[in-house]
């Protein structure tokens, strides 16, 4: 699979050899060393590998190999949902007349990129249950920070100013108390019940005057249902604060449960991992906020509308709590989106949903017997196992992490959620076959058994990868960022 012997770039290297064509100049070249300070002007060249076209692409084609992806293997990463990415979606994106449009265009000029953003805002708002949505924040927590800011305005126009506190169960995702700390609030924890799910009477008991809102991770951390969530907004809305739901891994409820249907005021989705958007690389990712007719005087503004047919954008919102990202959003994470959204139908959105959280089930009974399972329950659309009976042998979470590259997979999300001792967290998606799931399962049986039998091979994993295990203190401490080319002899070698 990994072609490790492929040598890098600067080893290839021959002087004079030349991997591209120009043509050439028709414009007067300019003296770049008569117009730069002498300090700025290099007095030797640089010292750039000389290659062929070939060379170059073979080295490029080397380091993509080294890289695990979904589109080389199964990748159960855990509350980050590595899910599919359509090759229609890119298709789509890459169409000119949405790739080439300039962002300060008229808007009589860029109609249908406007249509594209509005129905996908449309086709949101049914899928939540909320009234109206905004597409432009970037990420997820961006959502979280922006339906926060919306919540704060509200509660400042209705001069209830004394709402500083947003509480935070424990089992959410770790971005919800920090867009909360963001936006100004102080964070309560609310904690979790011998169930996992949020402790009712804990909860009553902080809610109070000064609660602006409780941040509900559903399913949580534990990839948990919560199932007293008409209760919890009863004792919230009693309260005068406000619902939000974190919607990022909505796959797990889509097409089956609605957040407006439950009583939340803002929910944020995540279309870079429901909604098929690539991510990895940091981004660019989308996460749109949907909110209530109560809350929508705060969108971010320009919001986005339909008129007699067309399209404008309305900068017209005295109580907006302005923009929050330049023009409008990550366009081309819409464009996949909306592509899902419309090539799957509601049926197919439907299913989405049955097949990840039985897909994830399926896995998790199967690993029971081999693995701590300290939420038995079912779970939704990803399940944590715990690494402790393991452990006992001398054998770390980490290590059968390690050891799963050696089968060719990528690791679940691992020591998370932080109330798992030695969590595995899996989250196997809907896109992927029995077989698949099957021999992700095989693999970490083999790795339990090795654990009691020959622990020294999971210990000292992965041994097939082109890097083996890291020294991760020196690693960190001392990382070796810059590439030195082989020497002659150790070519040879080679
Ligand atoms: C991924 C995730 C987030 C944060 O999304 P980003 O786009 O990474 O900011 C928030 N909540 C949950 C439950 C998530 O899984």
């Amino acid at each position: 699979m990994h072609n490790e012997n492929q040598p890098l770039i600067f080893e290839v290297s021959k002087p004079g050899r030349i991997g591209y064509s120009l043509t050439e100049l028709d414009v007067p070249e300019v003296d770049l060393d008569a117009l730069l300070p002498d300090t700025f002007v290099r007095k030797d060249a640089p010292e750039l590998p000389e290659v062929s076209e070939l060379d170059i692409m073979r080295h490029y084609t080397a380091l993509s190999n080294r890289n695990h992806g979904v589109d080389t293997g199964f990748y159960p990463l855990g509350s980050c949902t590595m899910k599919y990415n359509p090759k229609i979606n890119e298709a789509v994106a890459r169409m000119a007349g949405f790739a080439n449009i300039h962002p300060l265009q008229a808007e009589s000029t860029v109609q249908g990129a406007m249509e594209v953003a509005y129905d996908l805002q449309e086709h949101l708002s049914e899928i939540t249950g909320m009234a109206e949505v905004t597409l432009q924040p970037a990420a997820g927590a961006h959502g979280e920070w922006t339906a926060l800011m919306m919540i704060r305005a509200f509660h400042e126009a209705n001069g209830d100013t004394d709402r500083t506190k947003v509480l935070v169960p424990d089992s959410a995702h770790g971005t919800n108390p920090a867009s909360a700390t963001v936006a100004g609030f102080d964070t309560v924890t609310v904690l979790s019940d011998e169930n996992g799910l949020v402790d009712i009477e804990d909860l009553r008991s902080k809610v109070d005057s000064q609660t602006a809102a409780l941040m509900l991770t559903n399913p949580n951390t534990l990839g948990l249902f919560e199932e007293h969530i008409l209760e919890m907004a009863e004792i919230v809305h009693g309260a005068g604060g406000k619902l939000y739901y974190d919607g990022a891994n909505l796959n797990a409820i889509m097409s089956q449960a609605r957040p407006g249907d439950m009583g939340f005021d803002a929910v944020h989705l995540n279309l870079h991992k429901t909604f098929t958007g690539p991510h990895g690389g940091g981004g660019p990712g989308s996460g749109p906020v949907g909110v209530t007719e109560e809350l929508a005087p705060y969108l971010p503004k320009p919001v986005l509308e339909k008129h007699d047919g067309v399209f404008t954008f309305n900068y017209d919102r005295p109580q907006s709590i302005g923009r929050v990202k330049p023009f409008y959003g990550n366009f081309g994470i819409y464009l996949r989106a909306y592509t899902y959204i419309r090539s799957m139908g509601p049926d197919g959105l439907k299913s989405v949903t049955e097949n990840a959280v039985l897909n994830a089930n399926y896995m998790m009974r199967r690993l029971e017997p081999y693995f701590d399972l300290p939420y038995p329950q079912h779970c939704k659309h990803e399940f944590v196992l715990s690494g402790r009976r393991q452990k006992k042998l001398g054998v770390r979470t980490l290590d059968m992490a390690k050891r799963l590259l050696d089968f060719g997979f990528h690791p679940p999300t691992v020591y998370f959620p932080l109330n798992v001792e030695e969590g595995m967290m899996i989250e196997p998606t809907e896109t992927e076959s029995k077989e698949t799931l099957d021999s992700f399962i095989d693999a970490m049986i083999q790795i339990a058994k090795e654990v009691e039998e020959n622990p020294e091979i999971v210990q000292e994993a992965p041994h097939t990868t082109v890097i083996n295990r890291l020294d991760e203190t020196k690693a960190a401490r001392k990382p070796i960022l810059r590439y030195t080319p082989a020497t002659e002899e150790e070519l040879v070698k080679a």
